[in-house]
């Protein structure tokens, strides 16, 4: 299970909608939509620092 860091929602990566690769790290996501919103401000949706 992986966690689409826009919705919180829990989903198994091989039904994720969309995924995205990110600094290194690959990110997925239920829907498109949820992409989109990442890809406007990723820094907003990833918890590492
Ligand atoms: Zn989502």
């Amino acid at each position: 299970m992986v966690i689409d860091p826009v919705c919180g929602m829990e989903i198994e990566e091989e039904e994720a909608a969309a995924s995205r690769t990110y600094k290194g790290k690959t990110y997925y996501f239920c829907s498109q939509a949820c992409r989109e919103e990442f890809d406007e401000a990723p820094e907003d949706y990833i918890d590492e620092y």
